[in-house]
């Protein structure tokens, strides 16, 4: 790849932490490039990435895998179980000390960003930057008794639910093809918890949210509505993806989406299948960019967390989607939206 063609890019969501050594016994080591997985230090560098979202999330006890169903078109996955809160305060815990321990021994490569000044300045002087996301609020006490806490520790991005549900609302169940319209939305304690993410300056997540939860937080927030990892609704009809609806809205409110790269998001057809070519990858980002517009479109991988096409199978391939953008037509002031700027420009406006 011509250096030249390169752009910096900005990802909006990987679960890189659950795989490093720092975190998990025999896990790989972020600063080494590695094989296995999608992200780490050098192949982020090989894909002109300067940084992205990383997320903090307690997996579920019990896999989701063990619970899927095959139906005559799709699957169904059973909802998952609630979360033990302590539980959660404590994988959360282990997480950032992990992370914190390979920005340390990264010595100047990785910096932590809790602001667009921070993250500016980390892009400037050629360190990768790292935003904290949590994926799941169910380490936030039911009283936010520690929110402020998780803030000063540097939490700039939440998401209220994972695919279950928690005290804060109810996570969209996995399914294809099927609308996201399942359940009940946000709790009491869900709305306060968006409202004092408003006053402290925390992004929320619409991702892994059911349908009313996403229109709750769309009548309560004052910020521009973000889905870190999303795709469309109408290219494929899996329950995590946005309708045409809810697309408009993250458009008026001036948000954006994260295009997730997981195959069975992507795939008009949800098949859990690498072999998927760059052409359904960009079909899909087209729509959503002709949807949305250019404002309003950004990348949210979810590598380290999904399935990737084979195509863009980690980071280091990134530039081969940049290319296929521009031979799609994209210009140079869009392409460079959807890498960086439009990230920029909602952080701008979530962070006080
Ligand atoms: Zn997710």
């Amino acid at each position: 790849m011509d250096e030249h063609r390169k752009v910096a890019i900005f990802d909006g969501h990987n679960d890189a932490v659950q795989h490093i050594g720092e975190y998990r016994e025999g896990g790989r080591d972020f600063l080494a490039r590695s094989d296995d997985g999608h992200l780490d230090l050098p192949r982020a560098r090989e894909g002109g990435m300067v940084g992205g979202l990383f997320a903090m999330f307690a997996k579920p006890e019990r896999p989701p895998e063990r619970d899927f169903t095959r139906t005559a078109d799709g699957y169904e996955v059973r909802l998952a179980e609630p979360l033990d809160p302590p539980y959660a305060r404590n994988t959360i815990r282990a997480q950032l000390d992990a992370l914190n321990r390979v920005v340390e021994r990264g010595a100047g490569q990785l910096r932590w960003a809790r602001s667009v000044d921070e993250i500016d300045a980390g892009v400037r002087d050629g360190a990768f930057v790292m935003v904290l996301h949590m994926e799941g609020a169910e380490a936030i006490r039911p009283d936010l008794g520690n929110l402020e806490e998780l803030y000063a520790g540097g939490l700039r991005s939440l998401g209220p639910v994972w695919s279950r549900p928690n005290i804060f609302g109810h996570g969209v169940p996995f399914a294809y093809p099927r609308s996201p319209d399942i359940g009940p939305g946000l709790t009491a304690a869900g709305k306060e918890l968006v409202r004092a993410c408003n006053r402290l300056g925390i992004m929320i997540d619409v991702s892994h949210l059911n349908e009313r939860g996403f229109w709750d937080v769309a009548a309560l927030t004052n910020v521009p509505i973000v889905a870190t990892h999303a795709c469309a609704h109408a290219v494929c009809a899996s329950t995590r993806n946005l309708t045409d609806r809810q697309l408009d809205a993250v458009r008026e409110s001036n948000g954006v989406v994260g295009f997730n790269l997981s195959v069975c998001d992507v795939r008009p057809d949800a098949h859990l299948d690498a072999d998927t070519p760059l052409d359904v990858v960009t079909d899909h980002i087209c729509y959503l960019v002709e949807r949305l517009g250019e404002d309003h479109v950004a990348l949210g991988s979810d590598f380290d967390g999904a399935v990737m096409p084979r195509p863009v199978q980690d980071a280091s391939c990134l530039p081969r989607l940049i290319e296929a953008l521009r031979a799609r037509g994209f210009g140079e002031t869009t392409v460079r939206k959807f890498a960086l700027q439009n990230w920029l420009r909602v952080f701008r406006a979530t962070w006080r």
